[in-house]
C-alpha cells in the first residue's frame, strides 16, 4: 500500500515511523532507567500529570472517522491504566480542586485521567476498565451532543472527506483544491490538514465550511453513524455512580475564544445548566473544546469561572504545578494511538522528555 505522491508532497506522509521520543523510551525502558528518571524528577518537581484521551476502541480498516481521536485500543488502555494504578497515584478533579483551595496536598506522582468529547466507547470500553482497576477519570462532554445524539462536527467533516466520491476536494476557504486520493490512508492524512485549517477560521467561517460540505455531499450530520455516537445521560449517570466525574466541554463543541460574547456565554452557561439538571450537581471542571492557544483566553476563563467551574484544562502539552494563577489553564499530555507501553511509561516518568509537543495549527497560505 502506498500513499499518493501528490498527497504526500502536499500534506506530508503519515508513515508508521518510530519517533525519536519513542525510541528513546524503548532504550530507557530496556535499561531499567524509567523508575530512576521518575524518582530523580520527583525530587525537583511536584506537579500534576494530566492525561488526555478521546476514544478507546479498535480501529478496523473500514473505520471512516478521525483516526487521530482514537487514543488507544482496549488492550493498550488496560495496560496503561494498570501501570497508573501500580506505579502512580491516580486522583480526581475533586482532589485537585480541594488541594487548590487549601485542602490536603496532592500525593507525589499524582496523575489525572481525562477524556474529551463524550464518545460512547468511553462508556462501553474505557469505563469498565477504569472501574475494574479502581482508577478514577473525568469525562468532559459537549452537552448538546449528549442531548441530540448527533455526531461531532469536526469528526463528520473527517468522515465526509474519507468517504466522498468526488474526484476533487475543493475548499477554497481553506486554500485546498486537490484530487481526492483513492487510497484510504492518504484520505485520512488529508483529513488532518482539512481539520487544522478549518480550526484556524473564526466560528462563522467554520460553520459555513461544515454546512457547505454536508450539503454538497448530501449527508447531513443528523443521519448519524454507529461509529460516531455520543454517550447518553443514562450512561453518564451510571459512570458518575461508578466513581467517575463528568465535566463540561461546551454545548456544541465550538472553539470558545472564537465566539462573540453572547454566544460564548450561551455555550458555557447552557453546558453547566444541562450538566446540573441531568447529574444533580454543577460540574466543577471544564476542558476547552480543541484546547490550543487559540481556543481559550481571559474572556473564556472569566465565563467558565462565573458559571461555577472551579478548574479548567487546555489541550496544550505539558505538566503543571497547579496554583491559583493556572487553575483555569492546566496543561495536559495527549495519549495517541501510536503510544506503545514503553513509550507510555516514558511519558509518565518524564513527560518533558517523551511526550509530543503541542501541534500548532497550520495556517492556509
Ligand atoms: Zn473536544
Amino acid at each position: 500500500m502506498s500513499l499518493d505522491p501528490a498527497i504526500v508532497a502536499a500534506y506530508g506522509p503519515r508513515p508508521a515511523v518510530v519517533s525519536r521520543r519513542q525510541r528513546l523510551a524503548e532504550y530507557a525502558s530496556a535499561w531499567g532507567m524509567l523508575p530512576l528518571l521518575r524518582t530523580v524528577r520527583g525530587l525537583f518537581r511536584r506537579d500534576l500529570r494530566v492525561l488526555a484521551y478521546h476514544r478507546v476502541r479498535d480501529v478496523a480498516r473500514e473505520f471512516a472517522f478521525d483516526r487521530a481521536l482514537v487514543s488507544a485500543s482496549p488492550a493498550r488502555f488496560h495496560s496503561q491504566m494498570r501501570h497508573l494504578r501500580d506505579r502512580f497515584h491516580p486522583v480526581s478533579c475533586r482532589e485537585v480542586v480541594a488541594a487548590l483551595d487549601g485542602g490536603p496536598a496532592l500525593p507525589r506522582d499524582a496523575v489525572l485521567v481525562t477524556f474529551d468529547d463524550g464518545y460512547d466507547d468511553n462508556h462501553a470500553v474505557a469505563f469498565p476498565i477504569l472501574r475494574e482497576l479502581g482508577v478514577p477519570a473525568t469525562f468532559f462532554v459537549a452537552t448538546g451532543h449528549i442531548d441530540s445524539g448527533m455526531p461531532y462536527a469536526y469528526d463528520w467533516v473527517a468522515h465526509l472527506v474519507v468517504t466522498m466520491s468526488d474526484a476533487r476536494l475543493r475548499l477554497p476557504e481553506l486554500a485546498i483544491d486537490v484530487p481526492l486520493p483513492a487510497d484510504r490512508d492518504a484520505r485520512h492524512a488529508l483529513t488532518g490538514t482539512v481539520l487544522d485549517r478549518l480550526k484556524y477560521l473564526d466560528d462563522a467561517g467554520q460553520q459555513g465550511v461544515i454546512d457547505e460540505l454536508q450539503a454538497r455531499c448530501g449527508r447531513p450530520r443528523a443521519a448519524g453513524h454507529v461509529d460516531c455516537r455520543p454517550m447518553t445521560w443514562d450512561q453518564l449517570r451510571e459512570m458518575r455512580d461508578g466513581g467517575m466525574e463528568i465535566g463540561g466541554h461546551g454545548v456544541h463543541h465550538r472553539m470558545l475564544a472564537k465566539l462573540p460574547d453572547e454566544a460564548l456565554l450561551a455555550e458555557v452557561s447552557e453546558c453547566q445548566a444541562r450538566l446540573t439538571a441531568e447529574l444533580g450537581a454543577p460540574a466543577i471542571a471544564v476542558s476547552y473544546p480543541v484546547g490550543g492557544p487559540d481556543a481559550y483566553d481571559a474572556r473564556v476563563i472569566d465565563a467558565v469561572r462565573a458559571q461555577g467551574f472551579r478548574i479548567g484544562f487546555s489541550y496544550i502539552n505539558g505538566v503543571s504545578v497547579p496554583d491559583d494563577a493556572n487553575r483555569y489553564g492546566l496543561l495536559r499530555v495527549a495519549v495517541e494511538a501510536d503510544v506503545d507501553q514503553s513509550w507510555f511509561q516514558g511519558i509518565l516518568a518524564a513527560p518533558e522528555l517523551f511526550s509530543h509537543a503541542t501541534k500548532l495549527r497550520v495556517y492556509p497560505s
